[in-house]
């Protein structure tokens, strides 16, 4: 005990750091020097293409999100200086929150400064101690925190099995009846969708309330970009659906929906909600835009899904190790932390960008290539990702050897 110091914590940090510093590498900290388009970065004084944005539907550099935008920030200025609940809420704060209910078809909506404090705010306003959360074992770092926040009992099940989730609420007994279940639509990590009516269909055996994240499928799934749940026709089973701005919408912000009347109520209970700053004028009016965009935006879905196939498809015959089926988010999975490094820093310098994640970040215990695709893409684009993976696919060979 007596070692211990503030900041005798962050040493393991210290030493990875060291490590990556040494190996010429920084994952974690690339920066874009200069956004050329959607797809497109100066990054190391290179013309790199992206291939790990979330931007899903391209829509950052829409001229008339921009010019909305613009016109806010002359009108209203640059900030509201203030939460929600005291001076940051301006009518057009309400306005957006008016328009997502419309959208979704639900009866109201909360707006949050970002998609990590939709999650914190909701979950925590609703599980307090004397609940319980049932989540999918594979949830996000912010539907974690939500539950810390309000104090819940947290109980995980296997990732994506109903049968699981099935077996934890028969064990709640009783109190299934009141359980908050929580999923996502679209898993970030792997691309992989949730079984949402399974999972409906033990809330209505067990009772319970269902709340889905749709942070990764708002805009790509369903035929006005519902997410998920209007994919697989199950959007009425639906308690709370939780998404963020900072995907498809290309901006920064957080909302849920709801047919609950008490969605209401939750924004006095939520301190995330109340003791932050709100989403600046510009942000919300440019999101405005986007959202009517995003809803009438099939031909986008379409571009996003033929370049996601095409890619996953080159990855494939190339040999790559693909975490899942087609979707606009490929894993692949890299066996030893210092290869997946390794390749990573050769694709950058090759002119593609993409995230790497490590563990425990990851699903399993292994390093991952998250590449997610963008409807902005083009198909020659892509074909230059595929001959970079193509010329760097022995390194793994030679790893795996
Ligand atoms: N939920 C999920 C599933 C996410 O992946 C993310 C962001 N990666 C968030 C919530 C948080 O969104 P935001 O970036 O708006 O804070």
């Amino acid at each position: 005990m007596q070692n211990h110091t503030l900041f005798s914590k962050l040493q393991p940090i210290a030493d990875a750091r060291q490590m990556l510093d040494q190996a010429g590498i920084d994952p974690f900290g690339t920066s874009m020097q200069n956004i050329i388009s959607p797809t497109e970065a100066l990054i190391d004084g290179r013309h790199t293409i992206l291939v790990g944005t979330n931007n899903y539907l391209g829509l950052t550099f829409d001229q008339e999100a921009i010019e909305a935008a613009r016109t806010t920030l002359q009108q209203l200025g640059t900030g509201t200086t203030g939460s929600r609940m005291a001076n940051g809420s301006f009518s057009l704060h309400r306005q957006l929150e008016i328009e997502f209910a419309e959208f979704y078809g639900q009866r109201d909506c909360i707006v949050f400064s970002t998609g990590y404090l939709a999650n914190l705010g909701v979950i925590s306003a609703l599980g307090n101690s004397r609940d319980v959360i049932v989540l999918d074992a594979d949830c996000h770092a912010s539907i974690y925190d939500g539950c810390k926040l309000g104090g819940a009992e947290v109980i995980r099940f296997k990732h994506n099995n109903p049968e699981d989730l099935a077996k934890r609420m028969r064990r709640l007994g009783e109190r299934a009846s009141q359980a908050l279940i929580i999923v996502e639509g679209l898993y970030s990590m792997l691309g992989d969708l949730a079984p949402l009516n399974e999972i409906a269909a033990v809330k209505r055996e067990h009772g319970g309330y269902l709340l889905v994240d749709e942070a990764h499928s708002l805009g790509v799934y369903g035929t006005t970009g519902r997410g998920v749940a209007q994919l697989q026709n199950c959007e009425d089973e639906v308690d709370f659906t939780v998404g963020t701005f900072s995907k498809s919408l290309g901006a920064t912000g957080g909302f849920c929906v709801s047919q609950h009347p008490e969605l209401d109520l939750i924004r006095y209970a939520s301190r995330p909600y109340i003791f932050t700053a709100s989403p600046t004028p510009s942000t919300i009016a440019s999101t405005r835009v986007t959202l009517r965009k995003l809803r009438d935006g099939k031909h986008l879905r379409e571009n996003l899904f033929v370049r996601a196939a095409q890619l996953h498809a080159g990855l494939a015959a190339i040999g790559y190790d693909l975490a899942s089926e087609v979707s606009p988010v490929i894993g692949i999975t890299i066996k030893g932390k210092e290869n997946a490094l390794a390749f990573w820093k050769q694709l950058l310098e090759s002119g593609a960008y993409c995230n790497l994640v490590l563990p425990p970040a990851t699903p399993s215990r292994n390093p991952l290539l998250r590449i997610s695709l963008s409807a902005a893409h083009t198909e020659q684009q892509i074909e230059q990702v595929l001959e970079i993976f193509k010329q760097l696919a022995p390194m793994l060979e030679q790893q795996a050897a």
